[in-house]
């Protein structure tokens, strides 16, 4: 019976990070303000998002979990405005039928809540309880009925690395939603979702970081950038704490990293890289954001103006605010 769901979840959920990023989606698509992430090796044991959104109906819990169920697309013409994280409606479903997941949801207008649990999508309880407004989600035991999957995950750490720098990214991009991460029973972080983009960078990398950032805002007719980068002097070894959003959405760009380095050129030894923050605005129309599966990348219309674009914003800055 759930064989079709167990083939679907293949597709949604093919590790806890897949999970974590439907559960965080549902979670901003509810309208949350307040979103806490939960994990406990690697995310295999044990996942928690809890949020203050909107919550789910008790009437409409059961079917959240139904496969295509969304209550995020009504016809046909909602496809082309679509404004949510998501609306395929198969998330809850997938997950469900891969592991031992309970939600416990409270609406604005119902007095008490419900807790519903299932195990590999058949559901084991379903009852009233009290509970705050908004939606927790737990999920245990990923892939204890897959066993074939259970061997595709990496370790503990490798998992967990992958989820923290998602959840990182989401709480710059999603900067008026306070985030709190814990991983193994320790709290990582915790943002205060008032907006401040600097504050959060600094709350996150903290020990990455070291000292202050050269913080900037340009514009040209076509693109906007807000960047957050160091003095020459602040530079790395590697290119990690160069992290790139456009529209948005964290990704990683060739275009934009060369961008850093032109504007590095001659201030830089071979092998150093600067920090950089880049949040990029463009156009939707002047690019193209499904040349990936994930959606990781985007493609430029124009490569060499936003390129020089860039690169000539972060030197412009430099010498002036670095002089
Ligand atoms: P989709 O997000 O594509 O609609 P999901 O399977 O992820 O599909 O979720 C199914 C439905 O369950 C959503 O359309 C939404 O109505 C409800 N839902 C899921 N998570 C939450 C949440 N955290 N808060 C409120 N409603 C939720
Ligand atoms: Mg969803």
């Amino acid at each position: 019976k759930h064989v079709a769901d167990k083939i679907a979840a293949g597709e949604v959920v093919d590790r806890p990070l897949s999970i974590v990023k439907e559960l965080v989606e549902n979670a901003i698509d509810a309208g949350s303000t307040s979103i806490v992430v939960e994990i406990k090796n690697g995310g295999k044991s044990y996942i928690r998002v809890t949020d203050n959104g909107s919550g789910i109906e008790k009437g409409d819990v059961e079917l959240a979990f139904k496969r295509h169920a969304t209550s995020k697309i009504r016809n046909a013409s909602d496809l082309d405005s679509i404004q949510s994280l998501g609306f395929r409606g198969e998330a809850l479903a997938s997950i469900a039928a891969v592991s031992r997941t309970e939600l416990i949801t409270k609406t604005a207008d119902e007095k008490s809540g419900i807790r519903i649990r299932l195990e590999g999508g058949d559901i084991a309880e379903k009852v009233d309880t009290g509970c705050p407004e908004g939606t927790t989600v737990i999920i245990e035991d990923l892939f204890f009925n897959t066993p074939a999957r259970l061997k595709f995950m990496k370790p503990d750490a490798t998992e967990s690395t992958l989820i923290i720098d998602f959840i990182s990214k989401m709480a710059l991009a999603y900067a008026q939603i306070k985030f709190r991460l814990i991983n193994n029973g320790n709290i990582l972080f915790s943002t205060t979702g008032k907006g401040d983009i600097y504050s959060n960078i600094l709350t996150i990398y903290s020990k990455d970081l070291g000292d202050k950032l050269i913080h900037f805002k340009e514009k040209s007719q076509e693109l906007t950038l807000e960047a957050f980068v160091s003095a020459p002097s602040q530079s790395k070894t590697n290119r990690k704490s160069q992290i790139f959003f456009v529209n948005g959405r964290s990704i990683a760009s060739k275009v934009m990293e060369n961008a850093v380095t032109d504007a590095y050129s001659e201030k830089l030894f071979e092998g150093r890289y600067p920090i950089a923050f880049l949040f990029l605005q463009v156009s939707p129309d002047k690019l193209d954001v499904n040349i990936h599966p994930n959606k990781k990348e985007v493609r430029f219309d124009d490569e060499r103006a936003v390129r020089d674009f860039i690169g000539s914003a972060i030197r412009t800055n430099l010498n002036s605010k670095d002089a």
